[in-house]
């Protein structure tokens, strides 16, 4: 049995959140609410939500040496995770997302990646270990495109199951793609995903079924290569396509949403850790499914996790 259920490379990053009557336009300066400093970045979350469920987790993320970083150590140690691969630099401070909040609940967000930016392809060599220790791999886009590569190879070749939130959206080389299983996508990353040609599929041409059902989606991203397609619905749960089988929905149970913030990563986290654990993809989506309804319960995204004991009695 290998050492980790999960193993999430990615961002760390502190959320800085404030709330205001109406966000300001160029030049304008408004007061807001105090300041909320969240430990966030989809990595950690991912990480965060998988470990506080009982998986044994670890992170592959940069911080710096800095309050912040210490605060996003101290908030993974709190669910449960490991943070042997959770690195410290002297060269760039953690990652922050600044976010103002207005009346309406829209948001402004301005992410300045920070130590994120740093984290190498020779930072995922210098890791081997963990990679070899994880049964699943979970990737997603907010760290520099050829790390992400470089563990999704490191990740296929060490035998481990490679998950891959590809978020935000953008193209991905045919080589990282042939090995996820799932590609995760919510409603706007498939949509973007099938508007961009650039895997060079297409022949230039935005896919028409970018228009279509989600079972188009699904259909169209797994001529791109992935072994197997998650696209996650909000209220409407989820959706399972693997190649030569129909797409197989799955409801999410109906609750009150607060907050949405961080249900994708709870949901891809919990996933990750599910197929982990050895279900299968459509049992392990069932899972993962619960998992974020819980998420849009609470406010916050690591806050709004739940733990093993709370989320077995919300599932009855
Ligand atoms: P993202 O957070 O990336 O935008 P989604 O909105 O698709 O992704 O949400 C991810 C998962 O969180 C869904 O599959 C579902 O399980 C849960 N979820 C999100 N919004 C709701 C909601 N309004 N009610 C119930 N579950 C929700």
């Amino acid at each position: 049995m290998h050492e980790y259920d999960l193993l999430v490379v990615g961002s760390a990053n502190a959320d800085l959140v404030v709330h205001v009557d109406q966000r300001p336009a160029a030049g304008e300066t408004v007061l807001g609410s105090d300041l909320a400093i969240h430990p966030g970045g989809k990595g950690a979350n991912q990480a965060a939500a998988a470990a506080r469920l009982g998986a044994r987790t670890t992170l592959l993320a940069r911080v710096g040496n800095d309050a912040y970083g210490r605060m996003l150590s101290q908030a993974q140690r709190a669910a449960g995770a490991d943070t042997t691969g959770l690195l410290e630099g002297e060269d760039a401070p953690t990652g922050v997302a600044l976010i103002t909040v207005d009346a309406a609940g829209d948001n402004s967000i301005v992410v300045s990646s920070g130590a994120n930016a740093r984290l190498t392809p020779e930072d995922v060599t210098e890791a081997r270990r963990l990679f070899e220790a994880a049964t699943v791999v979970s990737l997603q886009l907010e760290i520099p495109r050829e790390t992400v590569e470089a563990a999704a190879h490191t990740a296929a070749a060490s035998g481990a199951r490679v998950v891959l939130n590809p978020s935000p959206p953008a193209p991905l080389p045919g080589s990282v793609l042939a090995v996820c299983d799932p590609l995760v996508v919510n409603e706007h990353e498939a949509r973007r995903l099938l508007e961009d040609p650039a895997d060079g599929r297409v022949d230039g041409r935005v896919d028409d079924r970018a228009t279509g059902r989600p079972e188009e989606w699904a259909e169209a991203l797994l001529e791109r290569g992935p072994r197997s397609v998650v696209v996650t619905l909000g209220a409407e749960g989820a959706l399972v396509a693997t190649p030569g089988s129909a797409a197989v929905r799955v409801p999410s149970p109906s609750v009150t949403a607060v907050d949405t913030t961080g249900a994708g990563d709870a949901f891809t986290g919990a996933l990750g850790w599910r197929l982990g654990r050895g279900d299968g993809l459509v049992d392990a989506v069932r899972y993962a499914v619960r998992v974020g309804s819980f998420a849009v319960t609470r406010a916050g995204a690591q806050e709004s996790y739940p733990g093993a004991e709370e989320f077995e009695k919300f599932s009855g």
